[in-house]
């Protein structure tokens, strides 16, 4: 479904991504983990190309991603959820939901009651401004906005970071169900457990090299990767 290969990114002089090769099958959920600073972001923000490439390739469903805008890429199914979350604080949380679902208008009616459904707490809070929402509340929203958009690859970057255990946990079960309604997985995150325990194929960047990758069960098994990021 995603393929990238060899891609090379700079910002400036500093050489962030080196020669990134991944993929992401049809239906599956795919992590990134590695630590503060490795490109995980770049690499997202690159796929969604909101940073230029300097070589390589990425294809979607066949076809070339290299010289698409970031609407684009949005109406080839690929929406991608931001670190930090990026909602229109100022909007009310059905405001933002709208603007998630901007190409999809006539599917607006059908896929709120999905959102609702999957965030109770959302529709309780539909005309409250997004900023008046704590930080967990904010991230369903971010979330929500991209299950309007009728995502087929959903991409993820840090959803359960400054979220309290109670709150990742309910993050994980939410990226099960998300998974369960086929669609396809690119999850960024600093906790490796919830990686790799949640995914099945796992690649592990560092200073912008894949250094690791594999099936998530035998990354978790692995001692470099216990010792690095499982603090086992
Ligand atoms: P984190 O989890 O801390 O966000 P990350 O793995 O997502 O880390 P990136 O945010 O992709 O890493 O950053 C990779 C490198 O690129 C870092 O050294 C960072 O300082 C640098 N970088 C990121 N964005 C920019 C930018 N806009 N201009 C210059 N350098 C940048």
């Amino acid at each position: 479904m995603l393929e990238i290969s060899n891609l090379v990114v700079k910002y400036g002089a500093a050489h962030v991504l080196k020669g990134i090769s991944l993929r992401v099958e049809n239906g599956e959920f795919v992590s990134i983990i590695g630590p503060n600073g490795a490109g995980k972001t770049t690499l997202l923000r690159t796929i969604s190309r909101l940073v230029p490439i300097i070589s390589g390739a990425i294809t979607f469903e066949e076809k070339t991603l290299n010289l698409l805008e970031p609407w684009q890429v949005v109406t080839r199914g690929i929406i991608h959820v931001p670190e930090g979350r990026k909602l229109v604080g100022t909007a009310a949380v059905l405001d933002n939901l709208r603007l998630g679902a901007y190409l999809h208008w006539k599917q607006f009616k059908r896929r709120l009651p999905l959102v609702y459904e999957m965030f109770p707490i959302l529709e309780q809070r539909k005309n409250q401004q997004a900023r008046t929402l704590s930080g967990g509340e904010q991230q369903m929203v971010a979330i929500g906005v991209a299950l309007m958009a009728n995502p087929k690859l959903l991409m993820l970057d840090e959803v359960t970071f400054g979220l309290a255990p109670i709150l990742v946990n309910l993050m994980r079960s939410k990226l099960k169900e998300l998974h369960d309604l086929q669609i396809s997985i690119l999850l960024a995150e600093q906790n490796a457990e919830l990686a790799l325990t949640l995914s099945k194929e796992c690649y592990v960047i560092e200073y912008g090299n894949i250094c690791k990758e594999g099936p998530a069960a035998e990354l978790r098994e692995d001692p470099q990767v216990r010792a690095a990021y499982l603090g086992l």
